[in-house]
């Protein structure tokens, strides 16, 4: 139970990750904040309440201000306050590809969900955790905020440095406070935005040749390493990027 008693808001509930992290989270004692702009939202934190844990279901657009903001609002009314802000909800569009062909209106969504989104997330979890006296935040980003693919989507690639950048700098800003900001890195998972996206054999082994563990992720993984970053098992930890991608990122020669 190493989150008895707090209270974890997570964005993206509906699916993947997020949901992973919402019946994570619950199982070891939180309560739930669940925040997502999909109606399957409400499963999980139906989910939630059938295997005993407490969750709440918020419809919100992370990266609409005023969405946010209701919804740590929200939060703070129905649970008293805010220790864990998991800024996870992130998008990557079809439209997506390099830097010449990606659209302007495909740059603009994908920087106001996974970098705005974040930076709003942030600043509400920041007034909030100070209210509070302390609290971690978690910010989703990728493994391609790292290293390059020959397989562009440029805008999120770019978003997800622009995620790591800007959770170093309020880990600094805010170390002071009691407040620990922290990046989670998965790499490429068995999850539905990744796989609606390689949805034939030939694209998913052009990815997993370069994966050391070769295969891809689970949601339940990176939810170990949230947990783990939200937990005072990780006190001594922030500004930090925590790589979770089977040896992805430190790879040249992968094995056979
Ligand atoms: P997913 O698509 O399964 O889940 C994302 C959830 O976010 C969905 O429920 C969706 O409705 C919600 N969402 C999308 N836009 C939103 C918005 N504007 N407001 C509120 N909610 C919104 O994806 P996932 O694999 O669980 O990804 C979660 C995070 O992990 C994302 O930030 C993603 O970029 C990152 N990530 C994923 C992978 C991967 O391989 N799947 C790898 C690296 C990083």
């Amino acid at each position: 139970m190493r989150l008895q008693g707090r209270v974890a808001l997570i964005t993206g509930t509906g699916s993947g990750i997020g949901r992973a992290t919402a019946l994570r989270f619950a199982a070891e004692g939180a309560r739930i904040v669940g925040v997502d702009i999909a109606p399957s939202n409400e499963e999980t934190v139906d989910a939630v309440r059938a295997a005993g844990g407490e969750a709440i279901a918020v419809r919100a657009d992370v990266a609409v201000e005023s969405d946010v903001a209701a919804a740590f609002g929200r939060a703070e009314a129905e649970y008293g306050g805010i220790d864990v802000a998991f800024n996870n909800a992130g998008i990557m569009l079809d439209a997506d590809t390099d830097a010449i062909a990606t659209a302007d209106e495909t740059i603009d969504r994908t920087f106001g969900v996974n970098v705005k989104g974040v930076l709003y997330g942030c600043r509400y979890a920041v007034e909030a955790m100070r209210r509070r006296g302390g609290g971690s935040i978690i910010n989703t980003a990728s493994f391609v905020a790292s290293v390059g693919a020959a397989t562009p989507q440029i805008a999120y690639t770019a978003s997800k440095g622009a995620v790591l950048s800007l959770t170093r700098e309020l880990a600094v800003v805010h170390a002071r406070e009691n407040i620990r900001v922290n990046a989670l890195s998965p790499g490429p998972l068995r999850t539905e935005m990744l796989m609606s996206f390689l949805d034939t054999p030939e694209k998913r082994h052009r990815r997993l040749v370069h994966v050391p563990m070769g295969r891809f992720g689970e949601a339940d993984e990176m939810a170990s390493a949230a947990l783990f970053l939200a937990s005072d098992d990780s006190s001594y930890m922030t500004g930090a990027n925590l790589q979770v991608d089977g040896g992805l990122t430190a790879a040249y020669v992968t094995p056979e």
